[in-house]
C-alpha cells in the first residue's frame, strides 16, 4: 500500500476543500475503498474520511423525491418500511448484495462507485486497461464466463457489479454532486459511462466531486417492481445476472414499465426494447417472455458468456411477473 495521509472530515466544507487537493479520495464506508488500496488498484496521497458526516446520513422515502444522502447505509435503507412496501425493488436490491455485516458498514453512495470484480483486474498483474491503460485485456482471450454482452469494448469486456445502481437505473433518479466550484445535479443514467476508449474512466465524476445524495421521483410503478438477482451463491455473492422491473397500470393493461440490466453489462443498463415489448399489454407468461427475449437483443456474447442471454431473458421475464402480482 502507498503512504498518504488521512483527514476525517469534520463538516461537508471541510471535506470538499481537501478533496480538492491533487490525488485526494473521498472514504466512506470503506468496505472497497480499503481494499483497492491494499490491492494497489487505488493509490490516493491523502485520503479524505467524510464517514461521520450526519448531514449526508439521512435519508426521506415520503415525498414527491425519495432523497438518499450518500452516506446513508445499504442495511438501514433496505429496512425502510416506505420503500419495502413502495418501492421493493429497490429495497430487494440493497437486500441482496454483499452480506449483512458489509451492508451494515457499506453507503448507498459509496455502492454506485464500486469497482469492476474482473478477475484480471483485481489480480494486480495481468494485462488489463482499466487498471493499466494500454497495457492490454487479457479478459478478450481469457475466462470469459463473467464479462458483458453490453456496452463492452475491445479494450475491456468487464461487467458493473452493483446491484443498487442496476435498481436505480429503472427509475427516473438523480445524482447530486459537490466540489469546490458548486453543486449540481446530473441524471443517474449519465452518471455511469460505457466503456468504449477509456476503459478506466467509469463514471463522469472529476477529482475533487462528491456525491451528496441520490433522488428518486416518486412513481405508483415503484408498488409493482421487483429486482431478481441470480448468482453462483444464494448469499455473498455478485449477480451473473440481475433484472429489476418496475409497472404502472391502468387498470389489467401496462401503461408504463421499466426494465434495467444487471450482470450484463459495463453499466446499469436500461433495456427500452423489453420496455416497448410490455407497454400496452396485458402481462402473462407469453408477454414476459417476450419482454425476456427483447431485453437481450444486440447483446454481444463472448466465448463462455453467451449463456447469459437465456438466462437473463428468463430473469427478465420472473421479474415482470412478479412484479405485474404486487399490488
Ligand atoms: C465481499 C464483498 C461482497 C460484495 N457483494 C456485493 C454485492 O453482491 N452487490 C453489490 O452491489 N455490492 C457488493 N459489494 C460492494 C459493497 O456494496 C461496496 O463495497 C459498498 O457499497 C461501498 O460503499 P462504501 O461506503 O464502503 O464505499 P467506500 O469503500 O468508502 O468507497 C467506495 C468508492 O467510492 C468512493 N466514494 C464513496 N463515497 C463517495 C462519495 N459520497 N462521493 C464520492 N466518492 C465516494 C470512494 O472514493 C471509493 O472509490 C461487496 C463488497 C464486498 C467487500
Ligand atoms: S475486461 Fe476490463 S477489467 Fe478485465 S482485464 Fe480486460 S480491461 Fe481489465
Amino acid at each position: 500500500m502507498q503512504p498518504f495521509t488521512y483527514l476525517r472530515a469534520g463538516s461537508l466544507d471541510e471535506a470538499v476543500a481537501a478533496a480538492a487537493k491533487p490525488g485526494a479520495a473521498i472514504l466512506a464506508g470503506g468496505t472497497t475503498m480499503i481494499d483497492l488500496m491494499r490491492g494497489d488498484l487505488a493509490g490516493p496521497s491523502s485520503l479524505v474520511d467524510i464517514g461521520h458526516l450526519d448531514e449526508l446520513a439521512a435519508f426521506d422515502t415520503s415525498g414527491p423525491v425519495l432523497r438518499f444522502g450518500a452516506l446513508a447505509r445499504m442495511a438501514d435503507v433496505a429496512e425502510d418500511a416506505t420503500l419495502l412496501r413502495d418501492y421493493p425493488a429497490l429495497a430487494e436490491s440493497l437486500q441482496l448484495a454483499a452480506s449483512q455485516q458489509i451492508r451494515n458498514a457499506a453507503t448507498v453512495g459509496g455502492n454506485l462507485l464500486q469497482r469492476t470484480r474482473c478477475p484480471y483486474f483485481r489480480d494486480g498483474v495481468s494485462a488489463c486497461n482499466k487498471r493499466a491503460p494500454g497495457s492490454g485485456c487479457t479478459a478478450l482471450d481469457g475466462e470469459t464466463r463473467e464479462m458483458a454482452l453490453f456496452g463492452a469494448s475491445e479494450k475491456c469486456i468487464a461487467t458493473y457489479p452493483g446491484d443498487w445502481g442496476t435498481a436505480l437505473a429503472a427509475f427516473d433518479t438523480d445524482i447530486e454532486i459537490v466540489s469546490a466550484s458548486g453543486k449540481r445535479t446530473i441524471p443517474f443514467e449519465t452518471f455511469h459511462v460505457a466503456y468504449a476508449d477509456q476503459p478506466e474512466v467509469e463514471t463522469i465524476l472529476r477529482p475533487g466531486d462528491i456525491v451528496t445524495a441520490i433522488l428518486v421521483r416518486a412513481t405508483p410503478a415503484g408498488r409493482h417492481s421487483t429486482y431478481v438477482k441470480v448468482r453462483d451463491r444464494q448469499s455473498y455473492a455478485y449477480a451473473v445476472v440481475s433484472a429489476a422491473v418496475a409497472l404502472a397500470f391502468d387498470g389489467d393493461v401496462i401503461r408504463e414499465a421499466r426494465v434495467s440490466l444487471g450482470g450484463v453489462a459495463s453499466k446499469p443498463w436500461r433495456a427500452p426494447a423489453a420496455e416497448a415489448a410490455l407497454t400496452g399489454q396485458t402481462l402473462g407468461e407469453a408477454t414476459a417472455l417476450r419482454a425476456g427475449a427483447a431485453a437481450f437483443e444486440g447483446a454481444a456474447p463472448r466465448g463462455r458468456n453467451a449463456f447469459k442471454i437465456e438466462l437473463g431473458a428468463r430473469a427478465v421475464a420472473r421479474a415482470a411477473l412478479v412484479a405485474g402480482r404486487r399490488s
